[in-house]
């Protein structure tokens, strides 16, 4: 572990004694109440990593200066002495204590939560920061996909949201995002043709870094009313 590494083992998850380390993935977990083989949840953290590398060209462990630290956060660790939420800030993931040993975690929350190091360290960050959670929750759909987790029923969920949830800031915009994706590059407007399709996908992404750098995404997606409320005057969307 580097520096940046150890300080975030050390400063935020005081139970965890172990860690694995991968190349873009340190996975921390308490040895004395885990119930899965570590080894192989660190494999599929890295594994959602090296897909989303492919597809976006990013690499956020060059950019931060630290791989991700993925955790169990106990809730002694919290002010407030309860289990935090799913998280990420650069560069660490939370991940409720109590979801120690649930199926198909951490690696269903990290579908989302390790697609937001990629968001953090994309050209459309800046001007673009409202449509961070939307984005997120859009390349969750081939993320879960990659991971055996139903990610054509993530986006079909996506888009009902996208139709009937107007306030969303998650999952309204990651289902425009899949629209706009689908009436770009699919005539058949097919989301399992598409979800699965790595060349498309990257170049949708390409087209978003080349083109909203310093322009606003909401010129070529319409916004949610609750991004709106929520970053209006900021010009973050
Ligand atoms: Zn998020």
């Amino acid at each position: 572990m580097n520096e940046l590494e150890n300080k975030t083992y050390n400063s935020r998850y005081s139970h965890c004694d172990k860690f694995i380390e991968l190349d873009d993935i340190i996975f921390l977990y308490p040895s004395y109440q885990f119930e899965r083989n570590p080894n192989s949840i660190a494999a599929n953290l890295q594994c959602i990593m090296n897909y989303v590398k492919n597809i976006t060209s990013l690499d956020p462990t060059s950019f931060f200066k630290q791989r991700t630290v993925v955790g169990h956060r106990h809730p002694s660790d919290e002010i407030n002495g309860k289990n935090c939420q799913p998280g990420w800030m650069p560069n660490w993931v939370n991940i409720p204590w109590n979801t120690l040993n649930k199926d198909n975690e951490p690696i269903d929350m990290c579908t989302h939560e390790l697609i937001h190091p990629f968001f953090a360290c994309s050209p459309i960050k800046d001007r673009n920061e409202g449509w961070g959670e939307g984005f997120c929750d859009f390349l969750r759909g081939p993320t879960k996909e990659v991971m055996g987790l139903d990610g054509i029923s993530w986006w079909r969920e996506m888009i009902k949201c996208a139709k009937n949830k107007p306030d969303s800031t998650y999952h309204h915009p990651a289902g425009k995002f899949v629209l706009k994706l689908l009436e770009e590059y699919d005539n058949s407007s097919d989301i399992a043709n598409i979800i699965n399709d790595k060349a498309i996908l990257k170049t949708f992404l390409r087209h978003l870094f080349n083109n909203f750098k310093n322009k606003s995404l909401s010129d070529y997606i319409e916004p949610s009313e609750g991004m709106k409320n929520k970053w209006q005057g900021k010009n973050k969307i």
